[in-house]
């Protein structure tokens, strides 16, 4: 029975009084590059229909999807094409990249008329997701179209709007159930049109009861969409855990939602969904949270895919006064599943969530001692593995162990690691384990279907 809640999952310190009531603003990028790689989602990279020398105006088609499992990339600025060549990114790879000269204009191409709600069908709302690019932009970055086209039109039964927003410091979600909830609930109703049996679910935490309370008015003579309460805890988010709080399904890594019946889709993908079909924009804008105590001014912000980290940084007022770079250590995304860069040169994605930045001082990695046995790692696991036999496999480096002992199912949310007394590093490690494996099908088997990337 769905109770709104999991087992495991753990209470931190969220850190979003820094920035939860900081409106969105809106940032323009300076002139000069911009910086757009292929591969912003999971699957084949997009392939340039630009080159260079070419003009291109913002919302213009610059490279294409290869596939269904790709996404379209369209400029998100006007200016001049300069190079397509790799480029640095967040992920600390350098990947094949068009890269535009900013000429400041943001002279745009022409969006077709607006279209009504009424007249929406499966046609107009797939072709609009596939045509404006459009990602799961929690991070999963599955593309949109090519999840929807796969859920089957009467055995979807629920579409999640996932507005939890767990991961410790980000509030962009929380500012834009406050401030666009429309645009939020548009787009979920756009999804329901071409699922007619499913209902939707907006899922919002319970530390959010301002959120919960506007969507619920708004909704009031809504038949077909609920706003649920769901715990707290982290990773309630995480697709497994917010499907099983929600409606007491359960799936494994192998699985997708639609295997049982559900989709989900994140908040800012909804909006995405929204502008797309209804007023016929392409995805080139995201919400970035930019917090911690090391930042002048947190904020969050409408940004301009392409834009770098540096001029997000400089627009929040950079480091603290008394800081400097040696002094902070800078995260791409949050505290739990963010990863850390040194590079501020790499452009902002359709999967950029956040940029926090801390004391170095309050982050550091404590020393390590051998593990108790305490079981804790095991009692928080939401997925309930064993971490610590996965942290041994891993330091042994025995795949076959790993695979045997369920390592493919972790969701690298980070808890057991956050939880250990022992200050082991067990999700990192289990993560790169996970990720050399994964990239063997033979060993990985079903697990790579949603990670099908070349
Ligand atoms: S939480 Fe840490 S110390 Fe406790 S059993 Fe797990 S690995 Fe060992
Ligand atoms: S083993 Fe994986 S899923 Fe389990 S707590 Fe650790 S990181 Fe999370």
């Amino acid at each position: 029975m769905a109770r709104g809640t999991f087992a495991g999952g753990v209470h931190v310190d969220d850190g979003k009084d820094m920035s939860r009531d900081r409106s969105i603003q809106t940032v323009f990028p300076e002139n000069g590059e911009m910086v757009f790689p292929l591969s912003q989602h999971i699957g084949k990279p997009s392939i340039p229909v630009v080159h260079v020398g070419d003009y291109v105006r913002t919302g213009q088609l610059i490279a294409r999807a290869d596939t269904e499992m790709s996404a379209n990339l369209h400029a998100s600025v006007s200016g001049r094409v300069t190079a397509i060549e790799e480029r640095p990114t967040a992920g600390g790879e350098k990947e094949m990249s068009i890269v535009i000269e900013n000429d400041g204009v943001f002279l745009e191409v022409f969006y077709p008329e607006n279209r009504q709600m009424e007249q929406l069908n499966r046609y107009t709302v797939l072709s609009g997701i596939r045509n404006a690019g459009i990602v799961g932009m929690g991070g999963a970055g599955m593309p949109t179209y090519y999840k929807l086209s796969q859920a089957d039109e009467t055995d979807t039964e629920v579409i999640i709007a996932n507005c939890v927003e767990c991961e410790p410091y980000l509030t962009s979600d929380y500012r834009r159930i406050l401030e666009n909830p429309w645009k939020i609930i548009n787009g979920l109703m756009v999804l329901l049109t071409i699922f007619p049996r499913a209902k939707g679910f907006i899922a919002v935490s319970r530390d959010n009861p301002e959120g919960f309370v506007l969507l619920r008015d708004l909704l009031r003579d809504e038949p077909r969409i609920f706003v649920k309460k769901v715990s707290s805890k982290f990773p309630v988010g995480s697709e497994r855990q917010l499907i099983y709080a929600l409606t007491g399904r359960s799936m494994n890594a192998r699985m997708l939602p639609y295997d049982i019946g559900c989709l989900v889709c994140n908040t800012d993908t909804l909006v995405a969904i929204n502008q797309a079909v209804i007023m016929n924009e392409p995805l080139i804008t995201r919400i970035v949270t930019v917090t911690g105590d090391a930042i002048e001014k947190p904020c969050n912000f409408r940004v301009r895919i392409g834009m770098s980290y540096l001029d997000l940084l400089e627009q929040a007022g950079g480091f603290r006064k008394d800081l400097t770079v040696n002094d902070v250590l800078i995260l791409d995304g949050g505290p739990m599943t963010g990863r850390v860069i040194t590079d501020l040169n790499v452009p902002v994605t359709k999967l950029t969530s956040a940029i926090v930045v801390m004391r170095k001082q309050k982050m550091t990695i404590q020393p390590t001692t051998p593990c108790m046995r305490c079981g804790r790692c095991i009692q928080v696991c939401p997925n309930a593995l064993v971490p610590l036999t996965l942290f041994r496999d891993a330091q042994k480096d025995n795949e076959t162990a790993f695979v045997r002992h369920n390592g493919l199912e972790c969701n690298n949310c980070g808890c057991c690691s956050y939880t250990c007394p022992s200050k082991l590093q067990l999700s990192p490690a289990i993560f790169s384990m996970k990720a050399k494996i994964m990239k063997k099908p033979e060993m990985a088997g079903d697990y790579t279907r949603r990670f099908m990337r070349k």
